[in-house]
C-alpha cells in the first residue's frame, strides 16, 4: 500500500452524534449572564499573545483599526440618524435604470449600485455612474404599510408613472423592472430602501469590529461606539417588519409573521390575510386558487427584518450577540457601566431573544437554516439557557445525520459543502466550552459538560473531509456537482483544524491557502504554536465509501496528479441536492493542470446563455461529463448510485473499479476501471475500460480543457456529418473519422499535453465524432464569451 498519505482512518458506519439532547422550545428566562459566546477570555488573551509575537496577528488588528477609524471620528448622533427607524430595503434584484434604458445590464442584474459611508444618502453606478437619488430617475411609487403603519417609496419607469398612481398593480408591473424568471418576476426598486439597508448593514460589521478592537486593547472609545450601534438597533428592531427579497413587506407584527412562516402547516411564507403581504405589483397577496391568503414570497430562505436572505436575520443578530458579549462588561474610567441596567435588558431582551424566538421558527437543516442553530447556539452559551443550547446541538444533529455521509462528507457538493460549514463552523464556536448552568436539571438526566464539539463525536472526519477532497495544485476544489470550478478549498474547516485539533495540523492553513495566520488563528491557534514548518496537504488515493467518488492521486504524493471517479448517488442513501446526472464521470489532474474536467456549476438562478440557453442543464447533464452516454440519454435521477468493485495502490499502479446501480435501465452492465500509472518519462497515464452492456447505441464521451492540436495518424479522413437527440443543442462542427486502426486525440492547455489513444479495432468503434462543446463553464464566462473546448464521442452501436 502506498503511504502518502499523513493520516488513515478506519471508517466503520458510526452515526453521527455530538451529544444526545432533547428538543424543547421553552425560551428560558433571562438569568444572569456567566458565560461567553465565542470568544472566551483565554481567547482573548490568546489573541493578545499573538498580537504580540507575530506579525501576520499585527497586520489584522492594524487592519481593523483602519476599517473603524471613521466610525472613531463619529459621535453618537451619527449613528442615530444613520440607523433608521424605517424597515428598510433588499438589495437583491435593484438594477441601475439607466443602464436598463441604455441596455448596459441584464434583466436581472443587481450588485451595481455602490454604497460607500463617505456619501452614505447616495448610490452610485458602477458601470454607467449614474447617482441616485436622481430628479431623472425619482420615487414617485409609494407601497403603504397602514396596519403598521410604514410607508415605501420606490423607483417607477416613465410607462409605469404614465398610467397614474390609481392603475391596477398588474398593468403597471408591465413596465416595472425584471427580477426573476428572466425577468417575469418584476422587482420593487428602491434606492431609498436599498439605502437604509447599506448604511445598517455598515453599522452592524463595524459595531463587531469595534467590539473586538475594544476585546484586545482594552480603549474604551471602541466598546463606546458598539454600544452606540448596538442599543440603537435594540431600539429600532421592534419596528422593523419582515420582507422578502422580492420586494414584499408584511404589513404585521413580526412575532406573527416569523410562527406563521416556521409553521409546517401552513405555506414557507406563511399563510396570511391577502392584503396583508404588501408588494408595490401585488405579488404574493393570492397565493392559493381561491385568492383566500398571501405568503411572504419563500419565507425565511428570502425573508427577514434585519437580512432578507440566505440564513435570514441569524448572521447579524450572531454578530450582536458576539459585540455584546464582548463590551458588556465595558467601564468608563470612573468605574460606571458603558452599557446600563436598562440598555443591557434592552439588547438582551429586545434584540437578541426578541430576535432568536422569531428565527428559531425557522427548523430547516440545509446549508442557509443551520444559520439560525449558530445563533442560536450563541445566544444560548452567552445567557446560559440550556434549552436554547439543546436547540442548536438538536439542529446540529439532525443535520449531521441528514446531510453527511459517515465518512463526513457533505451529500451535497463541495461547494456546498464550503457554504454549509460556513455557518457549522460559527456553531461549533457557539456552543465550545458551554456546560449546563449548576443546579440545572435536565429533563433527560444528561448534562451537558464543557463540550468540544471539535473532537467529540466524528467532527474531526467532517474538518479531514475539507482536505482529503483537495485538488491539484493543492489548493483547488474538485469540481463534482454544482461546484464553480474557480472554488478554492473552504477555509473555515482548514482553519479549524489549524487551530483547534491538535498540533499536527499547525501550519495546514499555511500550507493550502498560503496565509500564516488570519482572524480565526489569532484568538483559537495558540501562540506558541509551530507554523513554519512544511506540512505536507494530508491527501492519498482513496475511496470515500460514503460520498462515492474516489481519487487516485499517483505515488510521488506532489499534489500535481490526480484522478477522480466520481461514483456518485441519487437520493440512494441520502438526500443529494446539487449533484449532477454524472454516474462513473472521471476527472484528471496531471502536472498541477485540470486537464478532462467536469464543467462545474453554470449558475444556481436559471440564467441563460447570451443566445438563451439554459446552460446548467448543459454542465450538469450526463453529455458534458467524461463518461458512456447510452442511447443517447441521460442518466435516470431516481434512486441510483455506484459501487466500489476494486481498489488497489501499489508504488507502480493504482486502480479502481466501480459498477453502477440503475443508471441505464436498459443496460444490465455500466462499469468502469481505471488505472493510474507514471510512464519512465515520469509522464502520467490512465488505462480506462468502460463495460456496458445493454442498450443500443454506446457513446464514449471525453472531453479536455484547452485545444485539440492533432489527430494521430494525421491524415484521417474527417468528414462533417450531423448529430442527433440532445447533442444538437450543444455541439457544434460535428466532425466524423471511421476508423480502421486505433486513433489518437492530443489536446494542449496551458503549456501541458494530453492525448487519449483509443485502442479501437475497426469493428469496436463505428465512428469518432469529434465536436466543438462550450468553453464556459459559468454565467459569467457565458457571457463573457469563451472558446469552445473539444469533445469527441467514441460511437459503438
Ligand atoms: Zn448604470
Amino acid at each position: 500500500m502506498q503511504a502518502s498519505g499523513a493520516h488513515s482512518h478506519v471508517l466503520s458506519g458510526t452515526i453521527f452524534s455530538i451529544a444526545t439532547v432533547l428538543l424543547l422550545l421553552g425560551v428560558a428566562a433571562l438569568e444572569a449572564a456567566a458565560s461567553s459566546s465565542v470568544y472566551h477570555p483565554e481567547h482573548i488573551e490568546n489573541a493578545r499573545e499573538n498580537l504580540k509575537r507575530h506579525a501576520w496577528a499585527q497586520t489584522i488588528v492594524r487592519s481593523w483599526e483602519h476599517n473603524v477609524s471613521f466610525a472613531m471620528q463619529q459621535d453618537r448622533e451619527f449613528f442615530e440618524e444613520l440607523i433608521s427607524e424605517l424597515t428598510f430595503g433588499t438589495f437583491y434584484g435593484q438594477n441601475c435604470p439607466a443602464c436598463v434604458e441604455a441596455k448596459r445590464s441584464v434583466v436581472g442584474e443587481h450588485g451595481l449600485l455602490v454604497w460607500t459611508i463617505s456619501n452614505p444618502d447616495q448610490l452610485t453606478c458602477r458601470r454607467c455612474g449614474t447617482v441616485y437619488p436622481s430628479e431623472q430617475y425619482p420615487e414617485t411609487g409609494v407601497l403603504e404599510c397602514p396596519r403598521m403603519g410604514q410607508t415605501f417609496t420606490y423607483y417607477q419607469t416613465p410607462g409605469e408613472r404614465a398610467l397614474g398612481p390609481d392603475a391596477p398593480a398588474a398593468e403597471r408591473a408591465k413596465h416595472a423592472l425584471g427580477w426573476l424568471d428572466g425577468g417575469k418576476r418584476v422587482q420593487m426598486t428602491s434606492f431609498s430602501g436599498m439605502i437604509r439597508g447599506e448604511k445598517n448593514r455598515w453599522a452592524w460589521a463595524q459595531m463587531l469590529v469595534l467590539a473586538k478592537l475594544y476585546a484586545i486593547t482594552g480603549e474604551i472609545g471602541y466598546a463606546e461606539r458598539a454600544a452606540w450601534i448596538l442599543d440603537r438597533f435594540a431600539r429600532v428592531f421592534p419596528n422593523y417588519l419582515y420582507h422578502s427579497y422580492d420586494g414584499s413587506y408584511a404589513d404585521l407584527p413580526p412575532a406573527e409573521v416569523a410562527a406563521s412562516m416556521g409553521d409546517p402547516n401552513t405555506p414557507s411564507g406563511g399563510r396570511f390575510p391577502p392584503e396583508a403581504i404588501r408588494h408595490a405589483y401585488g405579488l404574493n397577496q393570492h397565493s392559493d386558487d381561491n385568492g383566500d391568503y398571501s405568503t411572504l414570497f419563500n419565507g425565511f430562505w428570502g425573508a427577514g427584518r434585519l437580512f432578507a436572505h440566505a440564513g435570514s436575520d441569524s448572521a447579524p443578530l450572531r454578530h450582536m450577540t458576539v459585540a455584546y458579549d464582548l463590551i458588556r462588561d465595558a467601564r468608563y474610567p470612573d468605574g460606571t457601566l458603558l452599557l446600563d441596567d436598562s440598555a443591557q435588558k434592552r439588547i438582551v431582551d429586545d434584540l437578541l431573544i426578541a430576535g432568536a424566538e422569531d428565527t428559531e421558527n425557522w427548523t430547516d437543516v440545509s446549508n442557509n437554516g443551520m444559520s439560525t442553530y449558530a445563533f442560536s447556539a450563541a445566544l444560548g452559551t452567552l445567557l446560559q439557557q440550556p434549552d436554547r443550547v439543546r436547540h442548536a446541538l438538536s439542529g446540529l444533529n439532525e443535520m449531521l445525520s441528514d446531510r453527511y455521509h459517515f465518512d463526513g462528507f457533505y451529500a451535497e457538493t463541495p461547494h456546498y459543502a464550503s457554504w454549509n460549514f460556513e455557518h457549522v463552523g460559527a456553531l461549533l464556536d457557539g456552543i465550545y466550552g458551554y456546560s449546563d448552568p449548576e443546579g440545572y436539571q435536565p429533563p433527560d438526566g444528561q448534562r451537558l459538560e464543557n463540550l468540544n464539539p471539535f473532537t467529540d463525536g466524528d467532527m474531526h472526519l467532517v474538518l479531514q473531509a475539507a482536505v482529503r477532497m483537495i485538488a491539484p495544485p493543492g489548493n483547488r476544489t474538485p469540481t463534482i456537482g454544482d461546484t464553480i470550478y474557480t472554488d478554492r478549498p473552504a477555509v473555515r474547516p482548514i482553519q479549524c483544524l489549524d487551530a483547534r485539533l491538535s498540533e499536527q495540523y499547525s501550519g495546514l492553513l499555511k500550507a493550502v491557502s498560503g496565509t500564516e495566520g488570519n482572524e480565526y488563528s489569532l484568538w483559537y491557534r495558540p501562540a506558541n504554536a509551530v507554523t513554519d514548518r512544511d506540512i505536507r496537504i494530508p491527501v492519498q488515493s482513496e475511496w470515500f465509501p460514503g460520498w462515492h467518488v474516489g481519487v487516485l492521486r499517483g505515488p510521488d504524493g506532489d499534489n500535481e496528479t490526480a484522478l477522480y471517479l466520481n461514483g456518485n448517488e441519487h437520493l440512494w442513501t441520502k438526500r443529494t441536492g446539487h449533484r449532477q446526472v454524472d454516474i462513473l464521470s472521471i476527472i484528471f489532474y496531471a502536472f498541477g493542470r485540470e486537464l478532462a474536467s467536469d464543467r462545474g456549476y453554470f449558475s444556481g438562478s436559471a440564467q441563460v446563455t447570451p443566445d438563451g440557453r439554459p446552460g446548467q442543464a448543459w454542465v450538469d447533464s450526463t453529455l458534458s461529463h467524461n463518461l458512456v452516454v447510452v442511447d443517447n440519454e441521460v442518466q435516470r435521477r431516481r434512486v441510483a448510485g455506484s459501487n466500489l468493485e476494486l481498489f488497489g495502490v501499489t508504488p507502480e499502479v493504482e486502480v479502481i473499479e466501480a459498477s453502477a446501480h440503475n443508471v441505464y435501465p436498459q443496460c444490465d452492465q455500466y462499469r468502469r476501471t481505471c488505472a493510474l500509472a507514471t510512464s519512465p518519462e515520469g509522464t502520467p497515464y490512465v488505462v480506462d475500460f468502460f463495460r456496458v452492456h445493454g442498450g443500443s447505441l454506446h457513446q464514449y464521451s471525453f472531453n479536455c480543457n484547452g485545444t485539440m492540436v492533432a489527430t494521430r495518424p494525421h491524415d484521417l479522413a474527417i468528414e462533417e456529418t450531423t448529430l442527433s437527440g440532445p447533442w444538437v443543442q450543444w455541439l457544434d462542427r460535428p466532425r466524423a473519422i471511421v476508423p480502421d486502426m486505433p486513433l489518437t486525440f492530443a489536446w494542449s492547455h496551458d503549456g501541458v499535453n494530453m492525448d487519449l489513444m483509443l485502442l479501437n479495432r475497426s469493428d469496436t468503434v463505428d465512428r469518432v465524432i469529434i465536436a466543438d462543446a462550450p468553453g464556459w463553464r459559468t454565467h459569467q464566462e457565458a457571457m463573457a464569451g469563451r472558446d469552445p473546448i473539444q469533445q469527441i464521442l467514441a460511437e459503438k452501436r
